[in-house]
């Protein structure tokens, strides 16, 4: 029985084919510590429904742990996720309705790319039928319907991180964070990635993107909203462009007036 299936959303409709309405992720006042250590200190950071936002800042400054953290793979010491109106700072990853791609694909090498595609939904119980119309639906929306048979050693780095793509969009997530998503690709197919990200999301409007990057150039290109961060501490916050004319403080002045 597919249970998970039938668990209402607030919609009363199944979780699985209530996309349309757009979500926010709300971090309020969350802290994360390693072995005692504070490394995402007291976030307070909200992405708009439908939007993009980009996390970016120097490495180790707490970007990857504010996105695990969503995810549900790290659990907050303090503070609450929230997920539209949905606390989700104790539910186990897999209730969370996230989509998640990180930058190098985890694409399983045994599998090909169908099945791949596919995994996620089986992990949730959807049912074969579905499976069997969301797998190629997703793999088009990448550009990526004609590798279905492939196994993941015949792709190239684009071609994997565009199959991770789709996994990811295959269940339908209210949510996706995106970790460094290109940072594996060289320069080229980069630029042509960002255009794609951009693309589909033009195409689903309703998700909700948190983006992490430490390339200003996709944050520009992609993100409504970017944040900054330092030390576990959001630095500045706020639209691309006032942010680079206006930057609020020294550091995000330095920061962003340095090359990538
Ligand atoms: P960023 O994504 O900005 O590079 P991270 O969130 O990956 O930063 O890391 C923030 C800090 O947390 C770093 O000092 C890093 O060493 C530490 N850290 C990350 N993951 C772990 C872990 N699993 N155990 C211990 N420390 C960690």
């Amino acid at each position: 029985m597919a249970m998970a299936n039938t668990k209402p959303s607030e919609s009363g409709r199944p979780t699985e084919t209530s996309a349309a309405s757009a979500k926010r992720i709300a971090f309020e006042n969350v802290s994360v510590a390693y072995n005692g250590l504070t490394v995402l200190d007291s976030l307070n950071l909200t992405v708009n429904p439908g939007e993009i936002v980009a996390l970016i800042g120097p490495s180790g400054s707490g970007k990857t742990t504010a996105l695990r953290a969503v995810a549900g793979f790290v659990r907050p010491s303090k503070g609450r996720i929230m997920i539209g109106d949905r606390d989700v700072t104790n539910l186990a990853p897999y209730d969370r309705d996230i989509g998640m791609v990180v930058q190098n694909y985890a694409l399983f090498p045994h599998m090909r790319v169908e099945e791949n595609v596919a995994f996620g939904l089986r992990a949730r119980h959807t049912p074969e039928e579905v499976i069997r119309t969301r797998v190629p639906e997703a793999l088009a929306m990448v550009g990526m319907a004609a590798y279905a048979k492939r196994y993941p050693r015949e792709l190239s780095g684009g071609q994997q991180q565009r199959v991770a793509i789709a996994r990811a969009i295959a269940i339908r997530p209210q949510v996706l964070l995106l970790d460094e998503p290109l940072s594996a690709l060289d320069a080229q197919i980069r630029r042509s990635m960002v255009d794609e990200l951009a693309r589909l999301h033009r195409e689903l409007p309703s998700l909700t993107v948190l983006y992490v990057t430490h390339d200003q150039s996709e944050a520009l290109t992609l993100a409504n909203h970017i944040g900054i961060m330092r030390d576990g501490k959001l630095r500045a916050f706020g639209d691309a462009q006032s942010l680079f004319r206006y930057p609020p403080n020294r550091f995000s002045a330095e920061f962003l007036g340095r090359a990538n």
